[in-house]
């Protein structure tokens, strides 16, 4: 039974994808035999790839060969390709003219990257980093594990939370224990929701701390840019910004990654190799050791131009409305948890996580593919501190939306979930 649908929500289930994506209305099966087109709404997990990255990857197909490591004609199309989309990528956030844009495997290899490169504390002990404990575990573990990592537990509001973290931040700096970084989440992968960046900035930059941003959720789905909000280091995935697996990004300031230690050891890293010691390259080389992966830099640049072409109030708004769609109609179902973190926050990417009053999260999330069509998470979202904080601990299901999301497929979420609670356990 679907519930109560206003005329607004009749507009928000019409709505169409604002991009075209590969893979829309694959046929699902069902367990009744029938096929129903796949409704994907886990795409802060792994998001389709955009149409337009599908058409560049094979275009580029033929031109393929080594990077930065040929005479032939080829390999100065593969390398020329490789760095073109190096900059576009760059662009695409706001890199400032001295940011290194450094191509890397994922949000997770950036960040073990930007660890391993972190300045070493006055006292020669590993440097200080402030993190929240909402962060996924990509933007958690490599800080527990190489620096001397402080973890705030979030507040019950955005605000009271950034308080907190200035506090911090200005605490550690007057007992001349300074954080050399605050390492945050562009937006949760567990709410969406989204702290104000310019006062984390302005708080860290007051008392000499950089700010790193997890931009894994956000930089699909929001307009951002490092030289207008200060961010120091972002870190983002190619198969989170509708490109296909394989290429990530680590971009900023250069001169802690061309005074760290190369993240992999190997040819293209260095200027010379002798057997008794070794010249490393400073700049993005320094860290990319091993032949580049070309193809999936491109895939990603050409998702980032086809990103920067949507207007960027056309793109949100679309997400606005799926998102918005979403809480009102899975909370006007009985027994149906929408999860918060800041009820305060100012904004919020298209995620929404919820539990369903006696049901196992994975329960919810096998009737949905299965009777449905439909496609979620559920569990922990590698973010299991939140989630045992907030009272969670059994895990929640999390759908979520992006360009290539129709309304269509938000309405069928909702009434799935309304069916299964009607229906009974
Ligand atoms: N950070 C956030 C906020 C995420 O949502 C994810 C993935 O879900 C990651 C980091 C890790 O991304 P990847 O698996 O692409 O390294």
């Amino acid at each position: 039974e679907t519930p109560a649908c206003t005329d607004v929500d009749a507009v928000v289930a019409q709505l169409a994808p604002v991009l075209p994506v590969v893979g829309h209305d694959t046929p699902a099966p069902l367990v009744d035999g029938r096929r129903v087109p796949y409704a994907n709404l886990d795409v802060a997990a792994s998001a389709p790839a955009l149409q337009a990255v599908a058409d560049r990857v094979t275009r580029t197909l033929p031109l393929y060969a080594s990077v930065h490591r040929g005479a032939g004609y080829l390999s100065q199309v593969s390398t020329s390709l490789y760095e073109t989309a190096r900059r576009t990528i760059g662009e695409f956030v706001g890199a400032r003219d001295d940011d290194a844009t450094l191509i890397v495997r994922n949000t997770t290899d950036a960040l073990n990257l930007l660890a391993g490169c972190l300045p070493a504390a006055d006292d020669g002990e590993p440097g200080r980093v402030l993190v929240l404990d909402v962060e996924h575990h990509a933007n958690f573990l490599p800080w527990q594990r190489s620096a001397r990592a402080t973890v705030l537990t979030g507040r019950e509001t955005a605000a009271a939370t950034v308080a907190a973290l200035r506090d911090e931040l200005a605490a550690g700096a007057a007992v001349g224990h300074g954080y050399a970084l605050l390492a945050v989440t562009g937006a949760s992968n567990v709410t969406g929701e989204v702290l104000p960046v310019a006062d984390l900035v302005e708080a860290a930059h007051a008392v000499g701390t950089r700010v790193l941003l997890d931009g894994a959720q956000l930089v699909p789905h929001r307009r951002f840019s490092l030289a207008e909000t200060g961010v120091d280091y972002l870190a983002f995935s190619g198969h989170k910004t509708y490109a296909p697996f394989g290429a990530g990004v680590l971009v900023g300031r250069r001169d802690w990654l061309d005074a760290g230690t190369p993240y992999l050891a190997g040819g293209g890293a260095v200027r010379s190799v002798r057997v008794d010691g070794t010249e490393w390259h400073d700049g993005p080389a320094r860290h990319e050791a091993g032949s580049p992966n070309v193809l999936g830099a491109v895939a990603l640049a050409a998702a980032c131009e086809a990103l920067a072409d949507v207007d960027a109030d056309a793109l949100r708004g679309h997400e606005d409305a799926l998102r918005r769609r979403l809480v009102g109609g899975l909370e006007a179902i009985e027994g149906v948890e929408v999860v918060r973190l800041w009820p305060d926050a100012a904004d919020a990417v298209g995620v929404v996580t919820f539990t369903v009053s006696g049901y196992e999260p994975g329960q919810v999330a096998a009737y949905l593919s299965a009777e449905h069509g439909i496609g979620v998470r559920d569990g922990r979202f590698c973010a299991h501190p939140l989630l045992s904080r907030l009272g969670y601990g059994a895990g929640a299901v999390r759908s979520s939306v992006g360009v290539g999301t129709a309304g269509e497929e938000v309405e069928r979420l909702v009434a799935a979930v309304g069916a299964l609670v009607a229906d009974g356990p």
